[in-house]
């Protein structure tokens, strides 16, 4: 089982899936990313205020595996935008999490009510110059966020990481993005179990064919359409599902028809109201 990897605007490279960490206990972090690690995984998402880069960083250094052929993404908090402050905050997640440097690093929201995301862009450009993150990127950013830091960033962001699956693909967003570079992160991919994704009709017609579950059904028709994916589960038998995703492959009218549950039904709150 090989994950392909994308190419970033960074000149490195990131694999299409990993494993999401949101939500996850910091008492059992260690342990499920440990799973995660050894079901074959090696691109984890992160963030600070997750509360679990320690855990994430027992298991992967009780793991053994080269700290290359790890992808190790975290994000800087809401509270910590600006630059002395995304400085700290850098330094904070590293030594929880055991590193030199992470794969990349993320503004977690654009809270534009701080107007505070461009001078923390550049916070992110500078810890990118210092070697302390090899990517950075955005997350939860819109179409005017990304024109602004496109305009007066200097740096175009390497990913951007936002709420997306079947049912709210947000287009003018990965449209925007990927006319400019940028690989969009699904995050959510599953809906987060917050809507029926399981239950519909283009979902459970092309698991029935390929003989997969209806989660690998969704992960694929993200995989095909050039999402990059973490998807998040406790269990050893779904960390396992969930990468067990390249023994088949969905056809063009069945990616097509996934794409059609779109229903403008977001999960999370609206990235302007964030703070
Ligand atoms: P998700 O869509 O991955 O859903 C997780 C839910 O799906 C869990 O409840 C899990 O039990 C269920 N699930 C997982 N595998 C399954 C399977 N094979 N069959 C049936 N159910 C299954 O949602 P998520 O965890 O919120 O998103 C993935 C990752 O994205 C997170 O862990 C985190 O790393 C990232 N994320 C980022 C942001 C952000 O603001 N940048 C916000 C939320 C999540």
């Amino acid at each position: 089982m090989t994950v392909p990897t994308l190419d970033l605007n960074s000149g490195h490279s990131i694999p299409q899936l990993g494993f999401g960490v949101f939500k996850v206990d910091p008492a059992e972090t260690e342990r499920i990313v440990t799973d995660a690690l050894e079901a074959g995984y090696r691109h984890i998402d992160t963030a600070a205020i997750y509360g679990n880069e320690e855990g994430v960083g027992r298991a992967i250094a009780a793991s053994g595996i080269a700290r290359d052929e790890l992808f190790i993404t975290t994000k800087l908090w809401n509270d910590d935008q600006g630059t002395d402050s995304a400085f700290a905050a850098m330094d904070r997640s590293l030594e929880k999490l055991g590193l030199d440097y992470v794969d990349l690093y993320l503004i977690h929201w654009p809270t534009p009510k701080k107007d505070r995301y461009i001078e923390s862009w550049h916070a992110l450009e500078q810890i990118a110059a210092d070697g302390k993150s090899r990517s950075i990127g955005v997350s939860n950013f819109l179409v005017p966020h990304l024109e602004r830091v496109i305009a007066e960033g200097g740096t175009v962001p390497a990913v951007n990481q936002i709420e997306l699956h079947p049912a709210y693909q947000q287009r003018d967003v990965t449209e925007f993005s990927r006319e400019n570079g940028i690989h969009i992160e699904a995050w959510g991919p599953l809906g987060q179990g917050k809507y029926p994704l399981f239950d519909e009709e283009p979902v459970t017609a092309a698991a029935r064919v390929h003989d997969v579950s209806p989660a690998q059904a969704v992960l694929k028709w993200h995989l095909q359409i050039g999402n990059i994916v973490f998807p998040k589960s406790n269990s050893p038998e779904r960390i396992r599902e969930n990468l067990d995703l390249f023994g088949f492959e969905l056809t063009p009218e069945e990616v097509e028809a996934i794409s059609g549950l779109e229903r403008g039904g977001r999960v999370s709150a609206h990235p302007d109201e964030v703070n």
